[in-house]
């Protein structure tokens, strides 16, 4: 399974929403077989939505699925507890997770919780979120939850 062409596509959606002037996570959902099931980016800003997280965003565009067991979830960021109860509350089977440097999420739980998770620690994923948060700290303790 190519991990990075799959991380590439959340990349991309990162990227997209960096140039909407949002913040620069994106994530992807994909079948067993690397068939590409939805994207989806970071909204908060563009949207004023809180709720509109990389993961929640291509969550919503898979529309609805029997089983998530066998989809594999990609995201730039380790995902945060919101996002990580979504993808325990769904069952998702695996997570590929680019980097968790900048943000730590919920990593640890979800493997407690039997999510298999693939951290390929991408220096360019480090690197983007790394620069958006240096020159909007507000935006970005506002969208982790912190005063
Ligand atoms: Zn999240």
């Amino acid at each position: 399974m190519n991990y990075e062409a799959m991380l590439d596509v959340a990349m991309t959606e990162a990227r997209t929403g960096l140039a909407e002037g949002g913040i620069p996570i994106g994530a992807a959902i994909f079948r067993a077989d690397g068939t590409l099931v939805s994207s989806g980016h970071n909204r908060r800003v563009q949207e004023g939505d809180p709720s509109a997280h990389g993961e929640t965003d291509a969550f919503r565009r898979a529309g609805r699925q029997r089983s998530y067991r066998e989809l594999i979830l990609v995201t730039t960021l380790a995902p945060c507890w919101y996002c990580s109860g979504l993808i325990k509350q769904f069952g998702f089977g695996t997570v590929v997770v680019g980097e968790s440097r900048n943000f730590e999420g919920g990593v640890a739980w979800l493997q407690e919780q039997g999510v298999r998770i693939l951290n390929l620690d991408s220096p360019e994923c480090v690197e983007m979120l790394d620069r958006y948060i240096r020159n909007h700290p507000e935006v970005w303790n506002e969208d982790i939850g912190v005063d």
